[in-house]
């Protein structure tokens, strides 16, 4: 793990209490999740919810998934061996990663990428190829289907997806998820998809999970949170849905990584979910997401306005690293350099700020900005 350090989630959050920075860089919301979730957890923990739960996860969780699933989207999954509770997306992604590729295979990244990514490819013993994502003139975030089809190899074992994405804020619309799932299906290659912000689409966008496509649903590994979905990110409640093969290999692995996890959490979850408690969250992230790119686009930043997520990318036509370095000390504000989240320099002058705090605080954020500019 040689070159992986610190994480820049960690280093920025770190800099943000030193400095006493305004905290636009790690993406967690600054206001609970839905009160009776919180409720149903402390209730979870009062009534005797406090051992290992099953390995797979609470039945009720696991229902509450599948049928989220099928509601959502018309997926079909067995709750017994297609549902995988996990300690988060984080847990899910490593698992899944450290299942289906070792020393020698390769992985198929787009980047940028969500810095788990690569660093369980190194975990695995694997290589990591990736696939990059440009913003056109109009800010929408593309790629090349033509440099996905020469990235596969004979050692390819497996593409990640995210879902809408963090941290470009794209969604992957369905003629594009169809180029990747043609490459999936021409090459017999599990796709990783990683959709913890699946309920997090603006201006009357949908997510489209590459699972429902033609062929795809045998060969995908979705992977969703509660975290995001009820802006409760440090309970680390995720899951792995999927054929009953690939959520065993999984689970195999998962076992060894924490066994099980949030056993008072996991039936909070379910409820939640069965109640479809995110209502309103999409709604209350755009108005932020406009507040904080309208706010500083009148500053004169290049913004690239998201379809999702919580991050909005600025182009800071400079060395991105350095400009965050610097913010903290210059305006007390922090954010996140995505130039971290590529191989290729094509990053290099991007800037990623989190939207997902209170209109107070990206109003401080902003009047900061302002003074040092
Ligand atoms: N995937 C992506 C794309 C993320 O942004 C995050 C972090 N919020 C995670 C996974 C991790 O999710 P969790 O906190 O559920 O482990
Ligand atoms: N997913 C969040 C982000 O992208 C936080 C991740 C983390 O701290 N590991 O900012």
């Amino acid at each position: 793990m040689r070159g992986f350090g610190t994480t820049i989630f960690a280093e920025m959050s770190a800099l943000a209490v030193q400095t006493d920075s305004v905290n636009l860089g790690q993406g967690f919301p600054d206001t609970d999740g839905p009160a009776q979730l919180l409720a149903d957890a402390a209730e979870a923990i009062r009534t005797g919810h406090n051992q290992y739960p099953p390995g797979q996860g609470v039945p009720e969780l696991r229902a509450a998934v599948a049928a989220h699933q099928r509601e959502c989207y018309g997926l079909h999954l067995d709750p017994g061996t297609e549902v995988l509770v996990t300690a988060g997306a984080t847990e899910a992604i490593a698992a899944a990663i450290l299942a289906l590729a070792g020393s020698g295979d390769e992985v198929i990244l787009f980047e940028p990428y969500y810095d788990s990514y690569a660093a369980c490819v190194a975990l695995a013993g694997a290589t990591r190829k990736t696939i990059t994502l440009r913003p056109d003139p109009a800010g929408e975030w593309r790629f090349d289907p033509a440099e996905l089809a020469a990235a596969v190899t004979p050692r390819t074992r497996a593409i990640v997806l995210n879902t809408p994405h963090n941290p470009t804020g794209k969604v992957f619309g369905p003629a594009e998820l169809a180029e990747i799932a043609a490459v999936a299906v021409e090459h017999d290659l599990v796709v990783v998809t990683d959709e913890v912000y699946e309920h997090l689409a603006f201006d009357g966008r949908t997510h489209t999970p590459i699972a429902t496509l033609p062929g795809m649903a045998q060969r995908t590994l979705t992977i969703g949170s509660a975290g995001k979905t009820f802006s409760v990110t440090g309970w680390k409640i995720g899951w792995a849905t999927g054929p009953a093969q690939l959520v065993g290999a999984v689970r195999t692995v998962k076992q060894f990584l924490t066994y099980v996890n949030g056993a008072p959490f996991q039936p909070a979850v379910a409820r939640a979910l069965g109640a479809g408690s995110w209502t309103g969250v999409a709604e209350r992230l755009q108005a932020q997401r406009d507040l904080l790119c309208d706010g500083m686009q009148a500053l004169g930043y290049d913004v690239i306005r998201p379809q999702a997520t919580y991050f909005a990318t600025v182009d800071v036509h400079g060395d991105a690293v350095e400009f965050c370095r610097e913010l903290p000390h210059r305006a007390g504000v922090v954010a996140i350099p995505s130039s971290v989240f590529y191989d290729s320099d094509a990053g290099d002058s991007l800037v990623r700020f989190a939207f997902c705090k209170r209109p107070d605080v990206l109003h401080e954020a902003l009047q900061r900005l302002e003074k040092a500019s």
